[in-house]
């Protein structure tokens, strides 16, 4: 048998011929109150947990996707998504912004009935979180996100989620520092950022745009 062909995962830039290579996609659990609050969570600022998508999880925007296998709940959060140009470890929260390349804004796909399945049973959430294309992901814009900025999601034309960086639990830095304690981080490695509060069903044949201040518009749909 021949060795298998592995391509590698890229991304858009926004303006640029230039694509950004993927190395792992890392995601923060509950990091916008009024979402933690939705889960039947505490928002008293606990340290930022972390679960992590396979790179091929990602999606470009336009894309038409399968609906995924396994789930009859699969929901939407949208998120900022921070791409880093460096990495490093056990990074200062003051040092942590040089090492963004560029943001865009993402979808983490979830299938929830899994996800809540798994919590109920003290297992792991791979299969809630890392599946195939469940990673939609919009062109990369360069530099640092602003502070503040709106971030929303509609479903066929209708408002879903709607919520402001500034809600943020822990910021990008914040989280960055955070997660360099755990893992090495390096250049290529996304961060999905945590979603505010409006998380729901998508159902085959929806059509969601996500939408983030200063970034181009990710738009997916499901086939029906
Ligand atoms: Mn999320």
């Amino acid at each position: 048998m021949q060795l298998p062909r592995v391509e590698p995962v890229t991304i858009a830039i926004a303006g640029s011929d230039a694509r950004f290579p993927v190395r792992r996609i890392f995601c923060v659990g509950q990091n916008y109150a009024d979402h933690v609050r939705e889960m039947g969570g505490d928002p008293t600022r606990p340290a930022p947990f972390f679960f992590t998508k396979p790179a091929d999880a990602v999606v470009a925007s336009g894309a038409e996707l399968a609906f995924p296998s396994q789930t009859a709940d699969l929901h939407h959060e949208v998120e900022l998504v921070v791409a880093l140009g460096r990495g490093g470890a056990n990074v200062s929260v003051a040092d942590a912004p040089s090492l963004v390349f560029g943001h865009a804004v993402g979808i983490d796909l979830t299938r929830r009935d899994l996800q809540a399945a798994a919590k109920q049973a003290g297992r792991p959430w791979d299969m809630a979180k890392g599946f195939d294309q469940s990673a939609p992901l919009g062109a990369l814009v360069y530099g640092l996100p602003p502070a503040a900025g709106a971030i929303a999601l509609s479903v066929n034309g209708e408002q879903r989620q709607a919520g402001d960086l500034a809600q943020m639990i822990w910021n990008v830095a914040e989280i960055i520092a955070t997660l360099s304690t755990f893992v090495t981080l390096a250049g290529g490695d996304l961060i999905f950022t945590g979603t505010p509060a409006g998380v729901g069903p998508v159902r085959p044949g929806d059509r969601l745009c996500a939408t983030l201040a200063g970034v181009t518009p990710l738009e997916i749909g499901f086939r029906g």
